[in-house]
């Protein structure tokens, strides 16, 4: 069960990056200039970082999910699933931030299925599932995914609560921050 509320916050006795480097290349490293996609010029892919001792304190900081939560199987180690999966820390959104060299790396078994059954314990808490292709975002809602375009550095996905002729469903929508 993925609850944000019961979430380790270090690396899980017993796990190790070993060989892949997929956050060094998914994500932005803002005191790096380097840009979400593209690899980070000290990576070594497969291999780790060259400047590991002297690596900026953000990526000191940063452990993806399977690293700290050891009950994530070994198909989800993001150099295998092409995803590593993070907890927003403001909106404990569950955040599956795919490779685009595997852009449907989420919609492949078992991955899809395991994403949806997440949805459905968020949306209970008033959360959601979003995958990320670089800054692309789609939501994954229980019965549908919604695809919302790049998201801007200070948008937000809102969502709301629609009665319907068979129980309840959620529409979600980007809302634009200001300028
Ligand atoms: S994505 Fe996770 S397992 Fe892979 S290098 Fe980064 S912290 Fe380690
Ligand atoms: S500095 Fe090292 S740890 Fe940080 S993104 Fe680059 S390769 Fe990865």
């Amino acid at each position: 069960m993925l609850d944000p509320a019961a979430l380790a916050m270090e690396p899980a006795p017993g796990r190790a990056c070993g060989t892949c480097t997929l956050c060094c290349k998914v994500y932005d490293i803002p005191p790096l200039a380097k840009p979400a996609g593209a690899w980070c010029r000290h990576c070594r892919p497969g291999r780790g970082c060259v400047i590991h001792p002297d690596r900026p304190q953000h990526c000191r900081d940063f452990h993806c999910l399977w690293i700290t939560q050891a009950w994530l199987g070994p198909e989800w180690k993001p150099d295998r699933s092409k995803m590593v999966l993070t907890i927003d820390a403001a909106t404990r959104f569950l955040l599956v931030q795919v490779d685009h060299g595997a852009p449907n790396a989420w919609r492949a078994e078992p991955y899809y299925r395991q994403l949806k059954q997440w949805s459905g314990a968020a949306a209970g808490r008033g959360q959601h599932v979003i995958v990320f292709l670089n800054k692309s975002a789609t939501v994954i809602l229980p019965d549908r995914d919604v695809p919302l375009g790049v998201m801007g550095p200070t948008d937000r996905i809102v969502a709301r609560e629609r009665r319907t002729a068979t129980g309840t469903s959620i529409d979600v929508e980007r809302v634009a921050g200001a300028a």
